[in-house]
């Protein structure tokens, strides 16, 4: 509800109208957004790598309804990288299919992911695509499917909250690299699970299927209990299997498990939609919105 609330266009637009309020904002957003700019996430990006963590990179944004714009997105994701490239940064680049198109077609989508997997090919970059909200399911995995049968280093995401997740992931060709997140959208309880430990069960049921077909697989989670139960049964031991944070969320338990040398990938947003990033932010973990509270009157 607090997302549905926050991403209402009049909220935003006030926000944006209103520059107290929006550098207050912009502070707490700080926390989990590299900067405005590409190079603000490369360079992140660049100290991380040199702690020993694996990179993944996402210019924010989502649902864009204007094809011109799209292009430019687009225009952004090729320069990110060549960018990448050129600094030697071995990453994956994250996105929404919705921010590149998805919106306005299916099929302007796909062939502006085409463009972008054309762009990675030799690079030792990877493609992710991100899952977003149900209604989007079925479009987004027809794109991943006839786009990684071209382009085998594009990923795709999966949430463990959807009661559909286990057949979809059973349709996934393999070897596919594979994201399994918990779900970030409100859904409803037809066809989704809340947060119980009735979908953190179903959320190693997922990653363990996953494994068994010989999936890459990224335990997208900062959930302590996922991931003691990941290091009880030895995943990480198999090299196609990692762990994956987002920038600014458990850091100390990402740098923990780094530390004692299991394979930790950073998530790095960067780019001016940070309003939205922050709203998901906070309505996945309600706590959030003290310490935003606090990060704004701390500034
Ligand atoms: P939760 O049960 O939500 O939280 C468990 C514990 O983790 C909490 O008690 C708290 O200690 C900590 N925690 C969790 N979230 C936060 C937070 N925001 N701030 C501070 N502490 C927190 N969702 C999608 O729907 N589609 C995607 O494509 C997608 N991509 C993602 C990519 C990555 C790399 C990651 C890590 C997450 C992604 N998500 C995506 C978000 C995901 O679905 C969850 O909403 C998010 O990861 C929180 O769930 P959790 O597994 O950490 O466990």
């Amino acid at each position: 509800k607090l997302k549905t609330i926050a991403r209402r266009a009049d909220l935003k637009s006030y926000v944006e109208r209103t520059p107290q309020l929006n550098r207050l904002l912009r502070q707490a957003a700080s926390r989990y957004i590299t900067g405005n700019f590409r190079q603000d996430g490369i360079e992140v990006g660049r100290k991380l790598v040199a702690k020993g963590y694996a990179i993944s990179i996402e210019y924010i944004g989502e649902n864009t309804t204007d094809a011109t714009e799209c292009e430019a997105i687009v225009a952004e994701m090729k320069a990110l990288i060549i960018d990448l490239g050129q600094a030697g940064i071995s990453a994956r680049v994250s996105f929404d299919l919705s921010h590149i198109g998805l919106s306005l077609h299916q099929e302007l989508a796909f062939s502006n992911l085409m463009k972008l997997a054309e762009q990675v090919q030799g690079t030792g970059l990877e493609l992710f695509i991100s899952m977003e909200e149900s209604s989007k399911t079925d479009d987004i995995l027809s794109v991943y499917k006839q786009a990684v049968s071209v382009y085998p280093n594009v990923g795709i995401t999966l949430q463990a909250h959807l009661t559909r997740t286990p057949q979809d992931l059973a349709s996934l060709p393999s070897p596919s690299r594979i994201r399994i997140v918990k779900g970030a959208y409100q859904e409803s309880s037809d066809y989704s699970i809340s947060r119980s430990p009735e979908l953190n069960h179903r959320y190693l049921e997922l990653v363990e299927s996953a494994i068994r077909q010989g999936q890459r697989v990224s335990i997208a989670s900062h959930d302590e209990v996922i991931i003691n139960e990941v290091l009880e049964r030895g995943w990480l031991s198999d090299s196609k299997v990692e762990i994956e944070m987002l920038y600014g969320i458990r850091p100390e338990l990402a740098s923990r498990m780094q530390n004692i040398g299991h394979p930790v990938r950073i998530y790095l947003p960067y780019g001016h939609e940070w309003y939205l990033y922050l709203c998901h932010r906070i309505a996945e973990f309600p706590p959030n919105l003290y310490q935003a509270v606090i990060d704004m009157v701390g500034n």
